[in-house]
């Protein structure tokens, strides 16, 4: 079992204050695979005075030494990559080929995309009327991220901090600690300043709201549950820090009868179950248009009952175990839910798969003839779990898909892009993918009512984590 119960501080590895070993579980095994230590608010105060006393001079340095720190962190992650992949595959279950190819590989995508946008962003502007506006680092940042994609959530917050300027502070979910405390060992060999990243584990009630609280924090980037993020606003509401928040979703994949079927509810369905349906943006209800919902149905049955679950050591595109047993009783609960609620379960259901007693893998389930007022189709689920709602016109569609708390993500399927981009404008989302276009690095990633405040990646990404001055110039007249 790995020995990971040192915090990083101040450019070191240290011991928490006091013991409080815990154990990491792989979802696939139910066995530990390492011991962390969970910290607490005395850990965080000796994180945030190296932060800030790091702030006093990593804030003055230039945009190009900073480019050069990104660079070599860059190809720090490229040598290590494959051992990322398997990391993440460890502590979340997810498959090896889909932790190659997307869980560690957004670790690369962010770190150009962010690299890209700080040799784009202007941090000096002159404004017509005379005056200059200059953009500075936020000052000592606290980070929160959760388990789910979780070096991507680690790299669209500590590249941002640390590109612009400011330090940081990092608490990562106690369920995948492994990959952060891989990516702090990249930092600190990319040769970033001592206190400009600190690493300190801990649970969100204690550890999280020390850091939210804390009056030396200038600003709190958070991804989770609407529920944290909630209590995390409360926290940070007393020493008035700049709050952002990535929270749920329960994303709305309009499919009209002009769509290309075969194709996109297929891609529909697969999206939805990937990284075992555990993504804030996944498209979890599918909205058909009546004239062709018995088809979509007969399609997403065919590929939901040849969706497989798997070893996620072995290659392949199976769908892994979910990452806890908490998020297994979670996704059990709306399950059984869907089915009291009179749903119609046409794959999989309650259980578990039959050969994957041991694991927190659950059966990939969908439900058709569901109504939107159910609560498989107004609860985030966050498991392998799509729902099938029809539909009579397009106002019918925009109607059912706005009616959510939520506003991470959308999706349209449609042979006329031009209907397509003028719903796409009356939906209440901050990303809507057109026909199974992917998310792209560099463009903004965040969410309109619950889902959240702020957006993550490129430029957008960096303005988050920047203080605006304005600079009142005599002028000549
Ligand atoms: P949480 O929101 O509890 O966890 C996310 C992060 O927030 C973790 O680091 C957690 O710490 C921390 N946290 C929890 N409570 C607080 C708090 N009071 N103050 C500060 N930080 C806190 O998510 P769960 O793991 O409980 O998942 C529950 C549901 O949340 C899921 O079923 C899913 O619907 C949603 N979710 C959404 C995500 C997204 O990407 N938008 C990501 C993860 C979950 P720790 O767990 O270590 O105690």
């Amino acid at each position: 079992m790995l020995d990971k119960r040192k915090f990083y501080i101040n450019g070191e590895w240290v011991d928490p204050i006091a013991p409080n070993d815990l154990e990491v579980i792989n979802p696939a095994t139910e066995q530990a695979i390492a011991v962390i230590s969970m910290g607490a608010a005395a850990d965080i105060d000796r994180a945030v005075v190296a932060a800030k006393n790091a702030f006093r001079t990593y804030s003055r340095t230039s945009l190009d030494e900073r480019i050069a720190l990104l660079e070599k962190l860059l190809a720090i992650y490229k040598r290590r990559y494959d051992e990322m992949a398997r990391t993440i595959t460890l502590e979340l279950g997810a498959p090896i080929t889909m932790s190659t190819e997307q869980q560690a590989h957004v670790g690369v995508g962010h770190l150009k995309g962010f690299i890209d946008a700080l040799k784009r962003i202007k941090m000096r502007e002159e404004l017509p009327n005379g005056d200059i506006v200059l953009r500075e680092p936020i000052g000592v940042c606290g980070l929160i991220t959760p388990w789910n994609w979780p070096i991507n959530q680690i790299a669209l917050k500590a590249i941002p901090a640390l590109a612009t300027g400011s330090t940081c502070v990092l608490k990562p979910s106690e369920f995948t600690p492994l990959n952060a405390l891989l990516y702090a060992e990249m930092v600190h060999e990319a040769g970033f300043p001592a206190g400009t990243f600190n690493l300190v584990n801990g649970d969100g009630p204690n550890v999280g709201a020390a850091l939210s609280k804390h009056k030396d924090v200038d600003m709190m980037s958070f991804t989770g549950s609407t529920r944290a993020g909630t209590a995390v606003s409360k926290d940070a509401a007393d020493t008035v820090k700049r709050v952002t928040l990535e929270l749920g979703g329960k994303s709305p994949n309009i499919v009209f009868e002009d769509a290309d079927l075969e194709e996109r509810v297929t891609g529909s369905v697969l999206e939805c179950f990937n990284n075992s349906g555990q993504s804030c943006d996944a498209p979890t209800r599918l909205l058909v248009q009546r004239s062709v919902y018995e088809q979509a149905v007969e399609i997403a049955k065919r590929v939901g009952e040849e969706a497989r679950v798997g070893n996620p050591e072995e290659a392949g595109e199976h769908i892994g175990p979910l990452v806890s047993d908490i998020q297994y009783g979670r996704v059990q609960a709306l399950i059984e839910a869907g089915v009291a609620e009179g749903a119609e379960l046409i794959v999989g259901g309650p259980g578990k798969p039959e050969g994957f007693e041991t694991g927190y893998y659950v059966k990939p389930t969908i439900f058709a003839g569901v109504n939107n007022q159910m609560r498989i189709a107004r609860e985030e689920v966050f498991g392998p779990v799509l729902v099938i709602i029809p539909f009579d016109a397009e106002e019918d569609a925009i109607e059912i898909a706005n009616d959510t708390n939520y506003g991470l993500a959308a999706y349209i399927q449609s042979g006329d892009l031009d209907r397509a981009e003028r719903v796409a404008g009356r939906l209440r989302a901050g990303m809507v993918h057109i026909n199974g276009a992917p998310h792209r690095y560099g463009s903004p990633f965040g969410g309109y009512k619950q889902s959240g405040i702020g957006r993550e990646g490129g430029i957008f990404g960096l303005e988050d984590f920047l203080e605006v001055k304005t600079v009142h110039r005599p002028r000549a007249d």
